[in-house]
C-alpha cells in the first residue's frame, strides 16, 4: 500500500466551536479560513439585533421572532437556543448542503448548543476556546471598550460557567496569539480526519470485505 494513503472522505467534518466572550473565537476563524478556503463558517440566524458593523446574511442572518419559531417549526435549524433573551440557531440546509461537498463546516456556538449537536452527531468534532488565564479574558473584555461595566461582570460570570462546560469538548485551544492559535485549530481538524468517531463507515468497510 502506498505509504501516502488517505481515507476517501465521504462528507466534511462538523466542528463544533465554542468559547467564553473574549476568548477570541471570531478572530482565530477569520486567520483559520485565510489558510483553509474550502472549509466554511455557517452564518446562523438570530433575533437580536444587528451591532453596528454587522451585515446580514454575513453575521448572521437577522430574522424576527416570528420568522426564527417558523424555521423551528419547519425543522429548519440543526439546533437553537435563547441566549440573553434572544433565538440564536444554525440553519440546517446551507450545513448539510456544504457536508455533502465535503467542506467542513465550523459553527460558532454557545455551550448549551454545542451539546445538542454533539448528541445528535456523535462524529462533530468539539472545540472550546480558553484565554491562557482568566485574567487575561477580564482584560480583553474591558479592553474591546464595548459593553458597560455590568455587561463586562455578566459576561464574565457567565464565561466562568462555560469554561467549566470545556470539559464535555473533544479539545481545546489555547488563544494565548492567534496565529499561534489558528494553528492548533488547523491540527485539530486535520487530526480529526483520522479519528475512529469520523471513520466508522470506512472501519466497517474494511471488515465487510475481510
Ligand atoms: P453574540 O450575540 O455575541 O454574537 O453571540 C452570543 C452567543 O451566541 C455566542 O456564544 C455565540 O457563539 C452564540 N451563537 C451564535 N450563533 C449561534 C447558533 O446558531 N446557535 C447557538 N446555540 N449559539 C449561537
Amino acid at each position: 500500500m502506498s505509504s501516502n494513503y488517505t481515507i476517501p472522505q465521504e462528507h466534511g467534518i462538523l466542528v463544533v466551536f465554542s468559547g467564553p466572550s473574549g476568548a477570541g473565537k471570531g478572530t482565530i476563524l477569520k486567520r483559520y479560513f485565510e489558510d483553509n478556503p474550502p472549509a466554511v463558517l455557517s452564518v446562523s440566524a438570530t433575533t437580536r439585533p444587528p451591532r453596528p458593523g454587522e451585515v446580514d446574511g454575513v453575521h448572521y442572518h437577522f430574522v424576527t421572532r416570528a420568522e426564527f419559531e417558523r424555521m423551528i417549526a419547519e425543522n429548519g435549524v440543526l439546533e437553537y437556543n435563547v441566549y440573553n433573551g434572544n433565538y440564536y440557531g444554525s440553519p440546517r440546509g446551507p450545513i448539510e448542503e456544504e457536508l455533502r461537498k465535503g467542506h467542513d463546516v465550523i459553527l460558532e456556538i454557545e455551550t448549551n448548543g454545542a451539546g445538542h449537536i454533539r448528541r445528535m452527531f456523535p462524529s462533530a468534532l468539539s472545540i472550546f476556546v480558553l484565554p491562557p488565564t482568566f485574567e487575561e479574558l477580564k482584560k480583553r473584555l474591558i479592553g474591546r471598550g464595548t459593553e458597560s461595566p455590568e455587561e463586562i461582570q455578566a459576561r464574565l460570570e457567565k464565561g466562568r460557567k462555560e469554561i467549566e462546560m470545556a470539559l464535555d469538548y473533544d479539545y481545546i485551544v489555547v488563544n494565548d496569539q492567534v496565529e499561534t492559535a489558528a494553528c492548533r485549530l488547523a491540527e485539530i481538524i486535520r487530526s480529526a480526519r483520522w479519528s475512529k468517531k469520523f471513520n466508522q463507515s470506512f472501519i466497517q468497510e474494511v471488515l465487510n470485505n475481510a
